[in-house]
């Protein structure tokens, strides 16, 4: 079996307050009751959704609103050779909320060309959102311990009403996710290579059972027919035998016919003299 192609989503922040002051929390930008930390998991849901159907192996930094910590964020994605990384986030300007625009982070200039084609992927998907590119730029200070593929994602600001609006609607979170998602695919076309060699595999794999257990079935069908076999076969012994020994029986020597005697009727004569 080839093994799966492994993604490591990261869903910005997250966390709540806990009665306990030492634990750490981080809702990310806040507008109102709007967190940013539960737009990350949302996205990060969806973006998972499509990478499952294509058979990749996704991996989620944190699958809940809990705090993670960025090394151990890392550490979770490195742990399972994950090949890419992407961080979703949504952007925030505080003072501007006329900011707006979609925006690509890389940590490192290996990352550079991945950071395009995430880039492109959401420019295409979100164009109808009316969201401008603002394209890739470089952060070294973001994933330092990388050796992947790796992106922050900002597709829309928090900050800014109309996109603040977008991020609330469902439709505009699946082209966020459908974004990000062809752009995995257009960066390394061993994803969709790993998906059709699964699925050969698995269809060689199901052949074989199919072709085992018609074979088992065969098997069983010879083996009722053998039991029938027998069966018969002895039933007509049983009757050869039987014959036999009813034409013995009736050629051993008869008795004679009873021979009806008559008798003649004595006159019972008394005589007298
Ligand atoms: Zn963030």
């Amino acid at each position: 079996m080839p093994s799966p192609y492994v993604i490591a989503i990261d869903p910005g922040h997250g966390g709540s307050p806990t009665s306990d002051p030492t634990q750490l929390w981080d809702p990310g930008v806040v507008v109102g009751s709007i967190m940013e930390k539960d737009i990350t998991l949302d996205l990060a849901l969806r973006l998972r959704t499509l990478l499952q159907r294509e058979r990749v192996k996704v991996v989620l930094t944190r699958s809940s609103d809990q705090y993670v910590e960025i090394s151990e964020r890392w550490n979770r994605a490195h742990a399972v050779g994950a090949r890419m990384f992407v961080s979703l986030h949504v952007n925030a300007y505080d003072g501007d909320s006329t900011i707006n625009g979609l925006a690509i982070f890389y940590p490192k200039p290996d990352s550079f060309s991945f950071a395009q084609a995430i880039d492109a992927g959401l420019a295409q998907t979100l164009k109808r959102f009316q969201i401008a590119d603002d394209g890739v730029a470089i952060k070294p200070e973001l994933w330092v311990r990388t050796d992947v593929p790796t992106v922050t994602v900002e597709p829309a600001y928090l900050t800014n009403p109309r996109e603040r609006g977008l991020l609330l609607q469902d439709d505009f979170r699946d082209a966020i996710a459908m974004g990000v998602f062809q752009g995995m695919l257009a960066a390394d076309p061993e994803i969709e290579e790993t998906k059709v060699q699964l699925a050969h595999t698995e269809a060689a794999a199901t052949a074989q059972r199919l072709a085992a257990e018609s074979a088992s079935a065969d098997a069983a069908r010879t083996a009722t027919a053998t039991r029938w076999g027998l069966i018969i076969g002895g039933l007509a012994v049983l009757f050869v035998v039987m014959r036999a020994a009813i034409r013995r029986q009736s050629r051993l020597p008869q008795p004679p016919a009873y021979r009806r005697r008559t008798y003649r009727r004595r006159r019972s004569v008394s005589r007298r003299y």
